[in-house]
């Protein structure tokens, strides 16, 4: 980008961009500069469509049918292969199921139950917080376990890896910074350590090329209503390497993830197959709502998504910086792009009037406690020209001091 980037530059970009028909595919409120998909994906068309069938036709009209007429009961594996197409999974390693904070804690009991000998669990300080409470919940639960962060109890993993560690858990890409794993690298390293890895990929499915079987992965846990835009509240996902299905044992052992669910036995038989990660019943309207979010996805390429990402939060690191010097923001978020993910992030003082104030003209993005500016960007349904648009009215806000109205520093339950 030695170019100088003005207006047209970014216009000419966006008719050369190939991913530029996806947009179609969303409802976007007019006006609306929507940064904020890695926390709640906008509607899909075909996600409505299949919402209003699921509920009018399959539930309103086939009613119990439906868990066969319309493939109900299958759901979990079908969408979980689904999803294994975007993050380089085959076939049969992924149930969609439960929520992130569930399935972390199922993945963590089952990995440290294929370690009993190693006494320590690992993950990071700067972890989601649900990540973290999880852990520290499942390791009170189990009397022997102790839990250790990376930096509280030392600077890097690689410094926490003793023979003691059975189970290592890493968020890809980090929510607070957009920090990005080498996911290869950091697997192998673990491995030889003698420890399995549990990659959360909330903030990297979708929005990156991941690739767990390439990059020999032993579980992995994700949602789906950030980039995948499933719909709020629509299920996890849960990945469980192929060589690990036999052994691996989740301790919410539902009936359906039985053997043989509707021979209704007395006894639990795990399914010999990643099923046995499924627990009960499904939010079925949600898994449709799904459903329909994840046919937008069958023609996408992940490694153009990718190209698309970074040249958006290139665009928008240079434009900031440019537009918005000499106002203390400050960037968090690596400029090195094998070390970022899909979104970026500035510190201020007053991050949260300032946010409050974005949203106010239509650019949503987020506040991170304590002083986080959080942008995310969605290359199906953003183009250039919406980060320009964007940077516009943040150095519009802040020279204007706009932000300082009184009714932008009233704090909301959701932020
Ligand atoms: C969003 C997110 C979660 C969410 O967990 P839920 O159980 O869906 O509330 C968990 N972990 C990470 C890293 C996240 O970004």
């Amino acid at each position: 980008m030695s170019q100088d980037i003005t207006l047209d530059v970014v216009r000419e970009w966006d008719t050369k961009d190939i991913l530029r028909g996806f947009r179609d595919h969303f409802v976007i409120p007019d006006g609306m500069i929507y940064l904020d998909g890695n926390s709640l994906g906008p509607a899909p068309k075909k996600a409505l469509l299949a919402l209003e069938r699921a509920a009018h036709s399959e539930w309103g009209h086939d009613l119990i049918r439906s868990w066969n007429s319309a493939g109900w009961f299958n759901l979990p594996l079908k969408l979980g292969d689904k999803i294994g197409a975007l993050i380089g999974a085959a076939e049969g390693q992924i149930a969609v199921c439960d929520s992130t904070s569930i399935n972390i804690f199922k993945a963590l009991s089952a990995a440290a139950k294929m370690r009993p000998d190693r006494k320590t669990i690992v993950a990071e300080g700067a972890s989601f917080p649900t990540d973290l409470y999880i852990a520290e919940g499942f390791a009170a639960s189990q009397p022997h376990l102790t839990l250790k962060l990376q930096g509280v109890d030392a600077d890097r993993i690689e410094d926490l890896l003793s023979p003691d560690v059975g189970v290592v858990l890493l968020n890809h890409v980090n929510y607070r910074s957009g920090y990005l794993h080498d996911m290869k690298t950091m697997t192998a390293r673990i491995q030889a350590a003698g420890a399995l890895v549990i990659w959360d990929l909330c903030h990297s499915a979708g929005a990156l090329d991941v690739e767990l079987d390439a990059c020999n992965a032993d579980f992995a846990v994700g949602c789906t209503y950030k980039y995948i835009n499933g719909g709020p509240g629509a299920p996890a996902f849960i990945y469980v390497a192929k060589r690990h299905q036999l052994q691996a044992r989740q301790p919410l052992s539902g009936w359906w993830g039985h053997a043989r669910p509707f021979a209704f036995e007395q006894q639990y038989e795990a399914a010999p197959a990643i099923a046995r990660f499924l627990c009960g019943t499904q939010p079925i309207l949600s898994m449709q709502s799904l459903n329909g979010a994840l046919e937008v996805w069958q023609g996408v390429n992940m490694k153009d998504l990718r190209t698309k990402s970074l040249a958006l939060t290139d665009l928008f690191i240079k434009l900031v910086e440019k537009r918005c010097n000499g106002y203390d923001l400050q960037l968090i978020t690596s400029r090195n792009h094998s070390e970022r993910g899909s979104q970026v992030g500035f510190t201020h003082p007053h991050a949260y009037e300032i946010m409050q104030a974005l949203i106010a003209e239509q650019v949503i993005g987020d506040f991170r406690a304590p002083d986080v500016l959080r942008f995310g960007f969605t290359p199906l349904y953003l183009g250039f020209e919406d980060v320009w648009n964007a940077v516009e009215v943040l150095h519009n806000i802040l020279i204007t001091k706009r932000w300082q109205n009184p009714r932008f520093t009233a704090k909301n339950t959701v932020t």
